[in-house]
Order: C-alpha cells, then sequence, then structure tokens
C-alpha cells in the first residue's frame, strides 16, 4: 500500500482535474470527443453466430422473397375470366390439367383458357393462371374436371414475387440489432453470412475494502459487492461482453496490476467505488496513470454521482463509478451506455425513453443535474412517474423502480403536473394491475399474496398515509393504506375521507414497547411503568420514529414531554427500530407486535391501530381491485393475517 508516497506526486493532474466540477454536458463532451470518431471493429459471422450483435453494413436484398408468384391455399390455379358468369345458378366447369403442383414443384404445363391446375398453398402459379380457387369452393366433377359456383378476382389467394422483400431494397440498416426477426428475413433472403460490429470486451472491477461477493458469508461492517453484478448485467443487455473479474482491497500496487492487465486484454474499463478524495480512494490515481489523454472529467455536477471519474487512456475508456449502487446505475446508464452502444456499433437506446407525468413537485438543488428514481403507475391521461429514491445508498428502491428522471441543472425544482422523459433500466414498462400508494405495512404482503399467484401485478409505493390519501385523491391509485387516528371523534380514518373515496376495513396492528427478551427492567410490566422505568434509568437508550408517523404519537403520548437519551434517533420505520434493539444500539422504542416477533425481541402491548385502506370508488370495477377485495376478506387471508401477528377486522 502507497497511499501517500509517490502516488500523490504523481497525480497532481489528477488533483486539479477534481477540482475542476464539470457541467454533465461538458464531461460527456470531453469524454465522446477523446473516443469518437473511431473505426470500429467489424468481423463476418454465419446467421447462428450473430445474434444480439450489431450490423456493421446495410444489407440488401439481392433476391426477390417469394422468389416467384405463389399459392396462399390448397385449391385450383385458374384463370380468373373463365369464372366471370359463374354463380349459384350458374355453375362453371373447368377442365383439370394432367399435373398437380406441390409445394417445390415447378409447374410445366400452362393454365389455357377453361382449364385448372390443382394447385397446394406454397406452390408456383403456373402460365396463364391469375387466380386461385379455394378447394373447398369447387366441386369435384369425374376426376378431370372441378365445378364452380362463384366468381373470383384477379389475383385472389396470389401472393406476388417479391411482395414480402423486393430485390435491391434495403433489408436492414447497419446498427440493427439481430435478433431472431432479423435472423429469418436474412435467411429468406439467401444471406447466410453478416458482417456485424464485434462485441466490445469490458472489464468490470469493484473496489472496496468492505466488499464480499455474494454467496460468500458477511463479515462484521462488510456489505456484499453489488455494483459487479448489475455493472455486469446492464454492460450485456447494452450490447457489451461483459467481464468481471471480482471485488479487490483499496491497495494501490495490486489494484493497479489488475487494471493494467485488465486493460491489455480489454477494450474498455469499468471500476466502481474509491473515486473520492477519500484517504483510501486509489484508484483514480491509477487510471491517471494508464495512458494517454487520460482522465478528461473527474467530479461531475450531478446529483447523486459527482465523484465519477470518465478517461481514455491509449484510446481505450475507462471508467470510475461511483461506488454507492444507485449513483452507479444512474451514472451509468445516463453517460456510459451511449459511450457503450456507439462502441458496439448500436444506435441510442430510444427504445427505453418514455415520456410521463410527475404527481408531485420535485425538489433540486441548483447547479447539479439531478437523477430521480421513479416507479411508473398509469394514470387516466397517461403515465405517472412517482419519485421512489431514498437517497443514494439506498439498493432497495430498485425494486419497485422502473427508471429515473433528469432535472436539469439549471432548475431548482421540477414542479407537480410536469411531463417529463423517463429513462427505462430495461426497454419495457410494466405497469402493473394494482397500485397502492400509502402507508405500509408488512401485512400487506399477506393479502396481495393471492393476486400474485393469480398472476396479477402490485405496486405498493409507500409514502405514508396523507401521502396516500393525496394521491388516492388524484385518481393515481386503487387504494390508499391509511392509519390516522382523530382525537376529536376519537375514531381512526373515517373522518380523513373525501367524496370519491370509501373505507374498506384492513385488520388491526398492535402497538407496544419492544426491549431485548430476558431485560429484565421491562420484563412483566405495563407499557406505562416500562416507560416509567426506562426514565428512572439514565443508561437506558431510547429509539424514537419520524415526526408524522402514528407511532411517533403514540410514543409522545405515553413520554409526556420528556426527550430521554436516544430521543433524536429517529428511524422511519418499524423494522429500524426493530433493527436498532438487536443490535444494542437502543434499548426500548415503539413499534407493531409481528416486528418485534419477527425479530424475536420482548414487546409490551400498548394500543391496537387501525390499518385500513380508503379505496377509490371509481376504481372498484376493476378486476385486480376486485381480486384484492376478495383476498382481504377471505378466510385464508384472515388466518394468514392471524398467524403473522395482525387481527382482521
Ligand atoms: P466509495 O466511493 O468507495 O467511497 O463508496 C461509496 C459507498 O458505496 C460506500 O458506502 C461503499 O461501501 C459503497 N460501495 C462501493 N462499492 C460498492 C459495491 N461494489 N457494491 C455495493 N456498495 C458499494
Ligand atoms: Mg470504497
Amino acid at each position: 500500500m502507497n497511499k501517500s508516497g509517490p502516488a500523490s506526486s504523481r497525480d497532481g493532474a489528477d488533483q486539479d482535474q477534481f477540482l475542476t466540477i464539470l457541467s454533465r454536458e461538458e464531461a460527456l463532451a470531453r469524454f465522446e470527443a477523446a473516443l469518437f470518431p473511431r473505426e470500429l471493429a467489424v468481423e463476418e459471422r454465419a446467421l447462428s453466430d450473430a445474434l444480439g450483435l450489431a450490423l456493421a453494413s446495410d444489407v440488401v436484398a439481392a433476391m426477390d422473397v417469394p422468389p416467384f408468384d405463389r399459392s396462399n391455399v390448397d385449391g385450383f390455379a385458374v384463370r380468373s375470366a373463365d369464372l366471370e358468369a359463374a354463380g349459384e345458378a350458374s355453375p362453371v366447369h373447368l377442365r383439370l390439367n394432367d399435373e398437380t403442383i406441390a409445394c417445390g414443384t415447378a409447374p410445366e404445363l400452362p393454365v389455357v383458357q377453361g382449364s385448372a391446375t390443382p394447385i397446394a398453398t406454397g406452390g408456383p402459379i403456373p402460365r396463364g393462371a391469375d387466380a386461385v380457387v379455394m378447394i373447398e369452393h369447387t366441386q369435384p366433377l369425374r376426376n378431370d374436371a372441378i365445378e364452380i359456383r362463384r366468381a373470383v378476382s384477379p389475383g385472389q389467394f396470389v401472393s406476388y414475387a417479391g411482395s414480402d422483400i423486393a430485390r435491391g431494397e434495403i433489408l436492414l440498416r447497419a446498427g440493427t440489432l439481430v435478433g431472431s426477426r432479423e435472423i429469418g428475413m436474412l435467411a429468406a433472403s439467401g444471406i447466410a453470412r453478416v458482417l456485424v460490429t464485434k462485441k466490445p470486451r469490458v472489464a468490470i472491477i469493484s473496489t472496496g475494502d468492505e466488499l464480499v461477493q455474494p454467496g460468500l458469508p458477511l463479515r462484521p461492517a462488510a456489505i456484499y459487492d453489488t455494483n459487479g453484478a448489475i455493472v455486469a448485467a446492464a454492460v450485456s443487455e447494452n450490447g457489451g461482453d461483459a467481464v468481471f473479474l471480482g471485488a479487490f482491497p483499496d491497495e494501490e500496487d495490486r489494484l493497479e496490476a489488475v487494471m493494467r492487465e485488465a486493460l491489455a486484454t480489454s477494450d474498455m474499463l469499468l471500476l466502481s467505488g474509491g473515486t473520492s478524495k477519500g484517504e483510501g480512494d486509489v484508484s483514480h490515481r491509477i487510471v491517471a496513470r494508464l495512458g494517454k489523454p487520460g482522465i478528461v472529467a473527474h467530479g461531475v455536477a450531478l446529483k447523486p454521482g459527482k465523484p465519477l471519474c470518465l478517461a481514455v487512456c491509449d484510446g481505450k475508456p475507462v471508467v470510475i463509478l461511483p461506488g454507492f449502487p444507485t449513483s452507479a446505475m444512474f451514472t451509468f446508464h445516463d453517460m456510459i451506455v451511449p459511450v457503450l452502444r456507439r462502441l458496439a456499433g448500436l444506435p441510442p437506446r430510444n427504445d427505453a425513453r418514455v415520456t410521463a407525468k410527475v404527481p408531485v413537485r420535485i425538489a433540486s438543488e441548483l447547479g447539479r443535474t439531478e437523477f430521480v428514481m421513479v416507479s411508473l403507475v398509469e394514470g387516466d391521461e397517461g403515465l405517472i412517474a412517482y419519485p421512489s429514491g431514498k437517497g443514494s445508498g439506498a439498493i432497495t428502491s430498485f425494486a419497485q423502480a422502473d427508471g429515473f428522471l433528469k432535472i436539469d441543472a439549471l432548475a431548482d425544482q421540477m414542479p407537480a403536473g410536469t411531463d417529463t422523459e423517463v429513462m427505462l433500466f430495461t426497454p419495457h414498462v410494466r405497469v402493473p394491475d394494482l397500485v397502492i400508494v400509502g402507508s405500509h405495512c408488512t401485512g400487506l404482503d399477506v393479502v396481495t399474496a393471492p393476486l400474485a399467484r393469480a398472476g396479477l401485478s402490485v405496486r405498493s409505493i409507500s409514502v405514508g398515509s396523507l401521502g396516500g390519501l393525496a394521491a388516492a385523491r388524484r385518481g393515481e391509485c386503487d387504494l390508499a393504506p391509511i392509519h390516522l387516528f382523530d382525537e376529536k371523534t376519537d375514531t381512526y380514518n373515517t373522518p380523513f375521507l373525501v367524496p370519491g373515496l370509501e373505507l374498506v376495513p384492513g385488520y388491526r396492528r398492535m402497538q407496544g414497547i419492544v426491549f431485548r427478551a430476558g431485560d429484565e427492567r421491562f420484563e412483566g410490566l405495563s407499557a406505562e411503568d416500562a416507560v416509567r422505568a426506562a426514565l428512572k434509568d439514565p443508561s437506558c437508550l431510547m429509539v424514537n420514529r419520524n415526526q408524522g408517523a402514528g407511532t411517533r404519537i403514540l410514543i409522545d403520548r405515553l413520554l409526556d414531554g420528556v426527550k430521554p437519551d436516544g430521543y433524536w434517533n429517529q428511524p422511519r420505520s418499524h423494522n429500524a427500530v426493530a433493527a436498532a434493539l438487536a443490535q444494542k444500539r437502543a434499548d426500548w422504542g415503539m413499534t407493531i407486535a409481528p416486528v418485534a416477533r419477527a425479530a424475536g425481541l420482548g414487546f409490551i402491548p400498548f394500543a391496537e391501530e387501525h390499518y385500513d385502506f380508503a379505496l377509490v370508488t371509481a376504481r372498484k370495477p376493476r378486476p385486480a381491485v376486485r381480486a384484492f377485495l376478495d383476498s382481504l376478506t377471505s378466510p385464508e387471508t384472515r388466518a394468514a393475517l392471524e398467524r403473522a401477528g395482525f387481527r382482521p377486522a
């Protein structure tokens, strides 16, 4: 390891680069200017080996498809003029020619006036014939003639030569990704080999002392390497040949050897992590000496994604993506994919963009291009993009996200109602059958399980009870789960409804004091006594909840104005409270019984909460809504809710 010594003297230029934060556009322009124009490596491949590659040149059809006029049905090749007078009352008799045209048989006899030739589907139309009569519309007469009682129009059931593909037309353009459809067109035209752009070989390296590969046990304070897997998959999805080399600790000498070897054997090098100016961050120092012109941007006005480092080393792109997985994905899709696709000979990815309306105002930092993860749902007037980001470190937001939107560096917000472009992670919009927006609860998974089994997709977006009600009022969801207590009427939920919404009773959740099982200070006490005991013990640390949470209202009621040690630790979920207790970062808090039970914690019941659903009445007839309501009241779901610690209403 040489953290400061020789490295710091060598990386003066690099540090200067990082001091200059470039705009997204400027960084991309410098990166592209250092890479393009360039000759792409091409190769000729057999059709069977061309799948997934980009055509390197236009393919011109050398022949007509079909190559001759052919019959579309089983029947008889005829001259339409012979049947002009045919009708129910005036049957026409045609003499059969002495040949049958099967598929692959070239006709030898012409169809002269008053005659017909038996022909199979796909058979070439004989000279003289201009239409085909279906066998079902004829009557055999002896075995050398037929009777027909309807007229035919010229060209009936005939596919003309070149009607699929005409000789000389451009069959496929350069840049087309070869799929099964393209292979079919090429095969039909008799083309066995095509010129394709070679897939760029992209080496991928994760960096960080804390990284462990999935499948191996996690040591304390370590995390799983997410970027390695996700970047490799995203490279493959965008025309690259991904080679994942593993995760390496931030050790300069070893990392440099691995990077040099990787660059020598591939066309592009993608690293992640270690790009900030932190003490242990070494990869950018190495990149600075890998080749000319070196780093073109280090520090880009992106949020998240500021530490992105772009370099070109002896003609090959070298990129250090930010360490946080979501930041890595935003910057990869927004700035690296366009370059990767150009190197793969593919056109820009227009199939991965959709327009959607944002339902809420999104605040943004002035001066940085901001990326916001979104979930798409179908609104009354098209797609709606719900912001779903939870900060740049949250890999979980991928689970419900379809893609992301960008807020311009010069804007300090995106107003509610803006139509904006959403970049999809995969070029396919999955619009869910049922949309649930509101307070989240693990019991929801129990209720929606039968829907998933029936093939209905459910999207649940957690924005809290009040946010859910607002979404329901705007018609952006089917159901809003809520648990709101009204002090005036001493009731739950009903007082918060507005016209257009109706209440569907859900289930009850027991809120209570949690502690580590066996903690003598709490065992056997009531909730009130437990809190009194905690307040008496100065070494006892609490974990609170965020302002606005239903649970927080209950905690404040119990504490009655006292703010004991730990009060300012205010996580946003039931599970975070349980984790704080299990990991001994706190000694008591409040959560719901099922979460306490799942974490093996002690629990003192305090108050039962009503968790119900505000249903958008207009959406009631939808099949997925009906399925949800059926599940909610089914004996199976009720039993499953009880097993999980809930009490169905
Ligand atoms: P760094 O840029 O190396 O300081 O990393 C920033 C954050 O991203 C840290 O919390 C890292 O633990 C995390 N991180 C870096 N690389 C990865 C990776 N490959 N997978 C998951 N998290 C990562
Ligand atoms: Mg790191």
